[in-house]
């Protein structure tokens, strides 16, 4: 009754407000060092909620929709990014099946067996064979683990250490703690040239999400360039179909990206750009930035009213 009356409520409120969401892996079993990240039981029924309760669109039709002020109540668009290879075997078996579309934004330049950064450095923590690292690559003494929220919260809180270097320095610190704690790596999470192919024909949208998920702000202009349009031609090659859709790589407007980037982006020939900048995004939105978010709420109930809320600007 009451999921009924919210979407009773976001049918008289929220035509023309556009409610993007962000997702980066559904996992097929729960990982202990990436708990947020949703299971495939977890992304079923936040998936059968959208469909039952709100309406579900392509992005690049719900965007131009909304560029003519045509954008029906409820309408919400499920995004994936960084293009993991769970995308295509857990969450597009589950998206196909209720029929939900999606949009996963490829950085390009990991589709060849390279994991990115940060889940090189959570699997690395994450490795139960050792207690006790080595953090010399980043100037600080041995770190003593013993649980999963040990590992975790050593991991979580070498991220923002790291994040904020530029994109060759981080794999540099990263090989160097591999090599200092002589550590293997995990097996790729991220697709292949093939796999995206595959992605795409089964219906979901590519988008383009840089070659080296660099934060573009820290680049020059010529590299800030370089990654957007390069992205963009690679996909293409990859799906042999037009990529029309790109996501800012950890996506918030003056910590992670500036007007020079947003420039860029149209230029490259893009129709529209998504940011992590939480709310929705109207008729009058930036084309080139538009709002998403994160649902996290782990009971049904929180999930609805999150969507709700952020219809609402709440
Ligand atoms: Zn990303």
């Amino acid at each position: 009754m009451i999921h009924w009356c919210l979407k009773q409520l976001g049918q008289l409120t929220s035509k023309n407000k556009l409610s993007i969401l962000i997702y980066h892996q559904v996992v097929a079993e729960k990982d202990p060092m990436r708990p947020s990240e949703p299971d495939a039981a977890e992304f079923r029924w936040q998936m059968q909620l959208i469909r039952d309760y709100f309406n579900p669109l392509p992005l690049a039709e719900a965007v131009t929709m909304l560029k003519q002020g045509q954008l029906p109540a409820n309408s919400v668009c499920v995004t994936f990014d960084d293009g993991y290879l769970n995308n295509l075997t857990v969450a597009q078996p589950i998206l196909q099946e209720l029929g939900i579309p999606a949009t996963v934004y490829v950085a390009t330049g990991f589709s060849h067996g390279c994991n990115m950064w940060n889940d090189r450095l959570i699997d690395l923590i994450g490795n139960q064979q050792i207690t006790e690292f080595n953090l010399a690559a980043l100037d600080l003494p041995v770190a003593k683990v013993s649980d999963w929220a040990s590992r975790r919260e050593l991991a979580y809180s070498l991220i923002p250490k790291i994040k904020y270097q530029d994109y060759q320095q981080r794999s540099t610190i990263i090989d160097q703690l591999y090599a200092d704690n002589q550590t293997s790596e995990a097996k790729p999470k991220m697709m292949t040239p093939e796999q995206v192919k595959q992605l795409s024909e089964l219906g979901i949208e590519i988008g383009a999400h840089t070659v080296d998920h660099p934060i573009l702000k820290s680049q020059t202009l010529a590299e800030q360039t370089r990654q957007i349009s390069e992205s963009k031609q690679t996909l293409e090659s990859w799906i042999n179909k037009p990529v029309t859709g790109f996501a800012y790589p950890n996506g918030k407007p003056d910590n992670d990206y500036t007007s020079e980037a947003v420039v860029a982006v149209a230029a490259a020939g893009f129709d529209y750009g998504v940011s992590t900048q939480w709310g929705i995004s109207t008729p009058q939105a930036k084309w080139c930035e538009l709002n998403r978010f994160t649902p996290w709420d782990k009971s049904h109930l929180k999930f609805h009213l999150r969507l709700v809320k952020n219809k609402l600007g709440l």
